[in-house]
């Protein structure tokens, strides 16, 4: 695995949390994007070389509704930037990892991504993402 790639905060109300985010960090939102496949609005920021994305649910069963009805808004997951998505998924299943997806999924940002699960990894939810390259 590479560098950490963003990390990922799950929001209730996105136009608030970027107002706030936007103060904080000194620097405005320069992307958005929705990801209709996995019930999230993104939005984000980026300061130095970190990356913030703040996730809010597009619909009451995404993943993200049931995170802030669980824990409340907040740290939702850390992303770390891999170069060959695929042999990094087969690498972490050997290793006894438990991955939420198959295959990578398209996410937000131009990035194949895929999660593993909080249980396998200290509580905390970890995103592999590798850019998709254009050719
Ligand atoms: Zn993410």
């Amino acid at each position: 695995m590479n560098k950490v790639e963003h990390i990922g905060i799950a929001v209730s109300d996105i136009k608030t949390a970027s107002d706030i985010y936007e103060k904080l960090l000194n620097t405005g939102i320069y992307k958005t994007e929705l990801v209709e496949q996995e019930g999230v609005e993104t939005a984000f920021l980026k300061t130095g070389p970190n990356k913030i994305e703040l996730l809010q649910a597009t619909h009451a069963d995404s993943p993200i509704a049931k995170f802030i009805a669980k824990k409340g808004e907040g740290i939702h997951h850390i992303a770390f930037e891999v170069d060959d998505i695929e042999a990094e998924m087969l690498r972490l299943k050997n290793e006894g990892f438990v991955l939420l997806s198959d295959k990578p999924k398209p996410g937000a940002d131009n990035k194949l991504v895929c999660f593993v699960h909080p249980k396998s990894a200290g509580g905390v939810l970890v995103e592999l993402c590798q850019e998709i390259k254009i050719a």
